[in-house]
């Protein structure tokens, strides 16, 4: 069943937006009950998500490794690089069941590539928006998959704008606003709780662009919290770059614009959870914001370790050092960085 989280109303399954324009998301029913799962995907929460196993290749119930001083989530390791997979497989399945012939969608590169990935897996055409910046192997990915792409000049505002009228006549299938993309998201807390031999450990910290991960994350621990698995909520901590850090700004009354960032995937101007996000902030974590200087650094440290994710994921490594240290942090590492070798070696070039 899906609901508004504004105004509550009841919406069918495929919509993606309220009539009221409020964001929608999925009503947990199902209690989890903590025992053994079958099954080594992410899938192996089925009963949890509200829908079947229809387009899949298995992703997912990704590593928790401890390196140094934190837990780091190994969620760039999805089929197509990064955790927007979670997503696209509960999304497309939906999309599957009901037939859905073709879709649209905007993205900075990462959502477009799974989403472009999981359309050919279940033979649906789909048709990407991306800014005209996106990484050249974003953007090779969604090509080669097939899809139609179509790169507008300007800021990522300017591709959602040109999807929205594309919008009008094809479905959208957008990972902003889906809200089965979203209960995707929520895989990532079972999995880490479920790492955590169903409890939780003190900190979780994610990268936030459009915030689906952060809310998604929330969602699922709060999920686990209702069925009783878990104790409480761990402390939710999201990163955004400082020359764009529109849900940052909103929580702690800042003003400011927003500027390109090498966290290119977090350039989200008009969130449309926002208001849900600063909800879930003020009770259960904050929001740091990181320097491109910052983030350079992260990235430095991540590679060290041989971790080797993308720019956009590396503004978590810059988070935890602003985050208390604990036995028990988490960071969720999102994208690989395969994907942007040429703006990786920009970085590494830089200083030495
Ligand atoms: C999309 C993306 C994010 C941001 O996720 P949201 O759910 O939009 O907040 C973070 N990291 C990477 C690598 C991404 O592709
Ligand atoms: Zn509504």
């Amino acid at each position: 069943m899906i609901v508004c989280s504004r105004c509550g109303r009841e919406m069918e399954d495929t919509a993606w937006k309220c009539v009221c324009g409020g964001p929608l998301e999925v009503v947990d029913k199902e209690q989890v009950d903590g025992g053994e799962l079958k099954g080594s995907s992410l899938w192996r929460y089925q009963p949890y998500l509200g829908t079947e196993k229809r387009v899949s290749f298995d992703e997912g119930y990704t590593p928790l490794v401890f390196i140094e001083d934190c837990y780091y989530k190994l969620d760039f390791l999805f089929p197509t690089g990064s955790f927007k997979d979670r997503g696209s497989t509960v999304m497309m399945s939906v999309l599957d069941h009901h037939k859905i012939p073709r879709l649209v969608e905007d993205s900075s590169g990462n959502a477009g590539a799974s989403i472009s990935a999981y359309a050919a897996r279940a033979g649906i055409m789909a048709e990407i928006f991306v800014p005209a910046y996106a990484s050249q192997g974003k953007v090779s990915q969604i090509e080669a998959f097939g899809a139609h792409i179509r790169k507008v000049e300007g800021t990522r505002e300017d591709t959602r704008k040109e999807a929205l009228k594309r919008a009008e006549t094809v479905y959208y299938a957008s990972h902003q606003w889906n809200p089965w993309f979203l209960q995707g998201m929520q895989t990532v807390a079972y999995e880490i709780a479920e790492q955590f031999n169903w409890d939780v450990p003190d900190v979780v910290v994610v990268p936030v662009g459009s915030g689906s991960l952060y809310y998604g994350v929330y969602k699922g621990f709060k999920h686990l919290l209702e069925s009783g698995v878990i104790g409480g909520i761990p402390e939710l901590v999201g990163v955004q770059p400082e020359v764009c850090s529109p849900v940052y700004n909103a929580v702690y009354g800042k003003e400011r614009t927003c500027e390109k960032s090498v966290a290119e995937g977090l350039l989200v101007e008009h969130p449309p959870r926002l208001q849900e996000i600063e909800d879930v902030v003020r009770h259960h974590g904050k929001l740091v914001v990181v320097t491109e200087e910052e983030i350079g650094e992260g990235l430095r440290k991540a590679i060290r370790m041989g971790l080797f994710i993308e720019p956009t994921s590396a503004s978590v490594m810059a988070a935890l050092e602003k985050v208390e240290p604990s036995e028990s942090r988490v960071a969720v590492l999102t994208g690989n960085g395969l994907k942007a070798t040429r703006e990786i070696n920009d970085i590494l070039n830089k200083r030495s």
